[in-house]
C-alpha cells in the first residue's frame, strides 16, 4: 500500500469541500481504494483503476478524509489572506510615517494616498505569490501528514470500521 497522497484525486477533494461548505450532500460512491467517485456503472475507476468488485467502494466520504482536505484548505487560505491582510497593514502604517515626522502638508497627504496605493497593489501581489505558493506548500504537507498517520492506523480499510 502506498504512503504516498497521490491516491487523492483532485475530484475527490473538490467534492469534499463541497460537502463541508454544505452544498452537496456526503453521499454517492466512492472507489475503495482511493475515494474518487464512481459512476453507478460498475467499471473500473477512473483514477486509480480498481475494480468496485475487487474493493467495495464507500457509500460516503469518511470524516476523516474531509477532516484533511479542510486542514489543507484551511492552511493555503490562511497563508494567502494573512500575507494579504498583513502587507495591506504594514503599507498602512507605512503611509502614516511622512506625516507623523513631517506633518500635514500637501505633499505629506498626497504620498500617504500614492503609498496606501502601492501597498494595496503590493499586498493583493504578494498574497497571490509568496503566499500562494507558501501555503499550497503549507496544505500539502499537512495532508500529507495526515494521511501517513492514516496509514500508519490502518489506511481507508479502517475508517470502514470507524462509527
Ligand atoms: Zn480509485
Amino acid at each position: 500500500m502506498s504512503q504516498e497522497l497521490s491516491r487523492l484525486s483532485p475530484r475527490l477533494e473538490e467534492i469534499a469541500a463541497r460537502i463541508m461548505a454544505g452544498e452537496m450532500p456526503n453521499a454517492g460512491r466512492f472507489c475503495g481504494a482511493c475515494l474518487h467517485p464512481l459512476s453507478s456503472g460498475g467499471g473500473a475507476c477512473p483514477h486509480c483503476g480498481r475494480l468496485p468488485a475487487q474493493v467495495e467502494p464507500f457509500t460516503a466520504i469518511p470524516k476523516e478524509i474531509l477532516a484533511m482536505v479542510q486542514a489543507q484548505r484551511m492552511r493555503e487560505a490562511l497563508v494567502v489572506r494573512g500575507m494579504a491582510y498583513g502587507g495591506l497593514l504594514g503599507g498602512v502604517i507605512a503611509s502614516l510615517l511622512p506625516i507623523v515626522f513631517w506633518d500635514v502638508h500637501w505633499w505629506t497627504v498626497l504620498l500617504l494616498f500614492v503609498m496606501l496605493g502601492v501597498a494595496y497593489i503590493g499586498a493583493a501581489n504578494l498574497a497571490n505569490t509568496v503566499g500562494d505558493a507558501l501555503g499550497y506548500r503549507w496544505g500539502q504537507w499537512e495532508k500529507r501528514r495526515r494521511w501517513q498517520r492514516l496509514m500508519a492506523q490502518g489506511g481507508l480499510e479502517a475508517l470502514r470500521r470507524a462509527p
